[in-house]
């Protein structure tokens, strides 16, 4: 494990989360056994990468994560849909937390809490549940889409509202577990979380190999860096001969990480009222800033923003024209990729995953919005309307 703040290394520790020296991030360096081969792995999902895991887990809470669909654009033969919508919460946060949630559970923890802006905290919540332990979440009051709020109290977590935005729950979080040695934190400041959100790298590369690009929303900027470092672990191995570039995709109220790639700068200058309709992506300082930016120029990559109404019609077109339905933030990769080809980032011959981070029913209000035709009649008026439309339309 090594500090990307202060450069601090130390052997692995699973009880380690943050850098034991300067209280910076870490990162947890994985090489592949020599004997690693994608065709002697069993199972399915998350686990079925468990060579490529770092850490001991003698339990494992597992909800069948992973092994989510890839699928082929209608439109473009080129362009794939990662689907993290099929998670068993709803979107690739689960990937994180069976390996987080088991780290807590080996290490002896009976308490847990996790800032979130939804769909961390539906999943801390389930896989709490899973292992019985005690969880305590930190919303945003009235920021977060109605469908991961209500997974949140289903799976029977304690919510603590706050005012503001994600990044103050975020550095609450963060001052809990550096003066409160007994709670686990579930954000993605959490190395181990990342190693289960990497094996979405594995999965692709085994189902198609390693594509020219990856196209990836950006919020707390977690997922973006996992996912590269499970093309680099495999590149090291000399399992791919290259690692796809990394774009990742911001929503132009909440949009740091973009504006950093675009002016060059080491530091990014980060957002005080991120805003955007995109709620899983209104983070104003992602706290894996530093992590994002290397994955993103190491891999010849960049980051863009894209405006909300691109992301509303980036909603819309994906599920009428390609029948796959995803929460706004995770069309930002859709978004983004129509961005990229436009602006000759990328062409059409480029071989393209696009992850689609969350399940459209997270957040049923940006559905509804999205605006279809309902008309409220008599049942016997049904063939009037449809001879209507055939009129109408000849
Ligand atoms: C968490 C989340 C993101 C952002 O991922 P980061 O690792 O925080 O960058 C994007 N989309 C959805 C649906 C998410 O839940
Ligand atoms: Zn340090």
């Amino acid at each position: 494990m090594r500090c990307i703040d202060c450069g601090f290394e130390t052997e692995l520790d699973q009880k380690t989360i943050t850098c034991p020296r300067c209280g910076g991030i870490l990162e947890i360096s994985v090489k592949l056994p020599s004997t690693f081969s994608f065709s002697r792995l069993r199972g399915r999902g998350v686990w079925r990468y468990s060579e490529a895991i770092a850490g001991n887990y003698k339990t494992v809470v597992s909800i069948n994560e992973g092994g989510t669909p890839l699928i082929r654009s209608k439109t473009n033969e080129n362009v794939y849909y990662k689907f993290e919508g099929a998670n068993p919460t709803g979107s690739f946060k689960d990937r994180g937390m069976t390996v987080a949630i088991s780290s807590a559970v080996n290490e002896g923890y009976k308490i847990v809490v996790a800032a979130s802006t939804g769909n961390t905290a539906a999943s801390a919540a389930a896989y709490s549940a899973r292992a019985g332990l005690k969880i305590y979440l930190v919303l945003p009051k009235d920021k977060v889409a109605v469908g991961k709020l209500a997974q949140s109290i289903l799976y029977g977590a304690t919510i603590l509202e706050v005012e503001g935005s994600f990044d103050v729950g975020m550095k609450a979080v963060m001052k809990l577990y550096r003066e409160m040695g007994i709670v686990y934190p579930l954000n993605s400041f959490n190395p181990w979380r990342l190693e289960g959100q990497k094996t979405i790298a594995y999965e692709i590369t085994e189902e198609i190999g390693v594509p020219d690009a990856v196209v990836v929303p950006v919020g707390n900027a977690g997922n973006i860096y996992a996912i590269w470092k499970g093309f680099t672990e495999l590149r090291n191995a000399g399992l791919i001969d290259k690692v796809p570039r990394m774009i990742g995709v911001q929503a132009e109220g909440a949009s740091p990480i973009a504006r950093a790639i675009a002016q060059n700068l080491n530091t990014p200058e980060f957002t005080e009222n991120p805003e955007t309709i995109a709620t899983a992506i209104r983070i104003g300082k992602p706290v894996n800033w530093k992590k994002a930016l290397r994955a993103i120029r190491e891999s010849q990559g960049t980051a863009i923003y894209v405006s909300d109404s691109e992301i509303v019609d980036a909603q819309r077109d994906l599920a009428r024209i390609e029948g796959v339905g995803a929460e706004p933030a995770s069309v930002a990769s859709f978004a983004g990729h129509r961005k990229a080809l436009k602006e000759g980032i990328l062409s059409n011959s480029d071989k393209a995953v696009l992850i689609l981070t969350g399940h459209a029913l997270k957040d049923p209000d940006s559905m509804v919005r999205s605006g279809s035709r309902r008309i409220t009649t008599n049942p016997d008026y049904l063939e009037k309307i449809i001879l209507g439309d055939l009129n109408a339309n000849s």
